[in-house]
């Protein structure tokens, strides 16, 4: 049947803001930046790797949109530290900060009793604490705007646990929590703070973890990989890009504190 022209849902328009996306070399942080600037948003691009920065920027102006790059590696604090004002620096005051760099259980796969403790601290501080150092970044100039919005890309391992994945789980169920902190101490000055959890999503750090799974349980990898969620296969980097843009625009103004799985129904909590 078709849509009365009335009834047709306005596409996001996210012109005037200015995002900050971290990992936004590649992998779903490349995608989020990409859907954010074709919605109108000018795009600050982060991530330790100047080439791939290079390449998400000109995919972009390509396309149209205006993207900054800034290296920065946020497992070393003196660098997190100083990301939020050199982003500043390139467009204006950034509104939409989305905490996207991560690093993935399959760096370094083993049970907890056999943990390495520079592991472990890698983890803390990049999945972490570079979201609170970045966070408390971007709020002074959104509470000056009244406007803000704080996406964290979490993971269905913050809600449930994965085996030989300690420090991502127990890093991810608490950057959950450290956005629903900001969610709730800044609700009523026009900010939301969401996280999206995704499932098992086709880039690099997922590409290592399936080969580990399907070794570890002598499973063929291709259908090790097509019994990974209930609708089938694992999900495309877009699918969580589409979320983000979402969570920006003014449509989701009253949504806050939230944390959307998007995983093929894997997860159901
Ligand atoms: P990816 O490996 O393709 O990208 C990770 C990004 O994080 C890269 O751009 C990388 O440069 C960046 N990064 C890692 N360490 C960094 C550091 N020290 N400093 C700066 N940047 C750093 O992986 P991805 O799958 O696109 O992951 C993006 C986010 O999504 C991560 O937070 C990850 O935990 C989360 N996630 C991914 C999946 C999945 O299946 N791929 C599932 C759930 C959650």
């Amino acid at each position: 049947m078709e849509t009365p022209a009335n009834q047709t849902p306005a596409a996001p328009n996210l012109a005037p803001h200015i995002a900050l996306v971290t990992g936004a070399g590649r992998g779903i942080g490349r995608a989020i930046a990409q859907q954010l600037s074709a919605a109108g948003a000018r795009v600050v691009l982060s991530a330790r790797s100047e080439r791939e920065l290079n390449e998400t920027a000109a995919a972009i102006r390509d396309a149209g949109g205006d993207a900054a790059c800034v290296v920065c590696d946020l497992s070393d604090r003196s660098q997190s530290s100083t990301l939020v004002s050199a982003a500043n620096d390139q467009f204006g005051p950034i509104d939409i900060l989305v905490n996207n760099a991560g690093v993935g259980s399959a760096s370094d796969p083993r049970p907890l009793a056999d943990y390495r403790d520079e592991f472990w601290d890698l983890s803390l501080e990049v999945n972490l604490t570079a979201p609170y150092v970045l966070s408390k970044g971007v709020l002074p100039a959104m509470r000056h705007a009244r406007w803000g919005r704080i996406i964290t890309i979490a993971s269905i391992n913050g809600k449930q646990a994965n085996l030989h994945a300690g420090a991502y789980a127990a890093t991810k169920h608490g950057v959950i929590g450290l956005m629903r902190t900001l969610a709730l101490e800044h609700a009523a000055e026009g900010i939301t703070v969401n996280c999206i959890c995704p499932g098992p999503v086709k880039t690099a750090m997922n590409d290592i973890r399936i080969r580990y799974d399907a070794e570890r349980l002598g499973r063929d990898l291709a259908e090790h990989e097509a019994g990974l969620t209930p609708i089938g296969g694992r999900l495309d980097p877009d699918d969580i890009a589409a979320m983000a843009v979402y969570l920006a625009s003014d449509s989701a103004r009253m949504i806050t504190g939230q944390s959307y799985n998007i995983d093929g129904g894997r997860c159901m909590f």
